[in-house]
């Protein structure tokens, strides 16, 4: 049975075999179910609460 990853950002599951992982220097470890989700966290840093498409959307 694989474990089901949830994306760092959108919060969606990731499918097994697909996604990206990334770890930061202080050994966090994101998931990501597409470039675009990691590209949004890591490049523009905008907070997932105020992007649409994302699970998190209108949350506190
Ligand atoms: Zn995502």
């Amino acid at each position: 049975m694989v474990k089901v990853l949830k994306c760092s950002y959108c919060g969606e599951e990731i499918p097994p075999g697909t996604g990206t992982t990334f770890v930061k220097n202080d050994g966090s470890i994101f998931q990501f179910c597409t470039p675009k989700c990691r590209k949004m966290k890591l490049k523009f840093k905008k907070p997932a609460r105020k992007v649409r498409w994302t699970k998190y959307f209108g949350q506190k």
